[in-house]
């Protein structure tokens, strides 16, 4: 599991999370909503140890991320999630297949029949020599998807991985992912705009202001931009 016990995050002397515990399990699929600037990206964040929060602990699979040595958190990381993001953040000079094999390099194993596995489950079989330049916006998001799962993570963290598509592929992209994700036994943690995309989630989690506030609460549930 994935789990934030009492996180805080403060900027200068402005604190934008406070105190928000999560939990999500193998499986599990949690949207996370909210306004513009009430703190879902610093959360996802905080819960990918990509950064130092002020207050609290991130725990990996019941491990405290803040306890681990810069290379060890390097390795749980991988297997411990899966990051997608808005942006696709593939890598341009190596070609399909080889993205999905990069987390297999950090990991020092061969998971090039998985990568392919994915590479199949994803509608792109066959094209593993092709370079993400080709593909469409809706093909790198799903490229995306496949590489965060290759490890077998306990959890996906996905932050609006559908912003940058149009309706129809964002519905296409997001139902993928999560269908891929209960199929591989990884949680998610979905942050989406799109009240359609959260119903598609086993629960939801609304933040306001840095907190996690009763489900639809008035000033969470704003129209979709
Ligand atoms: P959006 O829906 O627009 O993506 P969000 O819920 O993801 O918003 P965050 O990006 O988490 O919001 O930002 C929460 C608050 O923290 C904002 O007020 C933002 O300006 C502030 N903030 C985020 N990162 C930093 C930083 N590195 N330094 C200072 N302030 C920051
Ligand atoms: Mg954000």
């Amino acid at each position: 599991a994935l789990q934030a016990q009492n996180l805080s995050q403060t900027f200068g002397d402005t604190e934008v999370l406070h105190g928000v515990s999560l939990q999500v399990a193998r499986g599990e699929v949690v949207a996370v909503m909210g306004p513009s600037g009430s703190g879902k990206s610093t959360l996802l964040h905080l819960l990918g140890g990509l950064g130092q929060p002020s207050g609290g602990e991130v725990y990996w699979e019941g491990v405290r991320v803040d306890q681990l040595s810069v290379d060890a958190r390097a390795q749980r990381r991988v297997r411990a999630l899966g990051l997608v993001f808005q942006h696709h953040y593939l890598l341009p000079d190596l070609n399909l297949l080889d993205n999905l094999r990069v987390p297999g390099m950090i990991l020092g194993e061969d998971l090039t029949a998985r990568a392919e596995q994915l590479l199949q489950q994803v509608g792109l079989g066959g094209r593993g020599g092709a370079y993400p330049e080709v593909l469409s916006g809706g093909e790198r998001q799903r490229l995306a998807v496949a590489r965060a799962l290759v490890a077998r993570p306990a959890a996906l963290l996905a932050d609006e991985p559908t912003g940058s598509l149009d309706r129809a592929n964002a519905r296409r992209v997001a139902e993928l992912m999560i269908d891929l994700a209960r199929e591989h036994a990884s949680g998610v943690l979905l942050v989406t705009h799109d009240e359609a995309l959260a119903a598609l989630a086993d629960r939801q989690i609304d933040l306001l202001d840095g907190r996690v506030v009763p489900p639809g609460s008035p000033a969470t549930a704003l129209p979709v931009p």
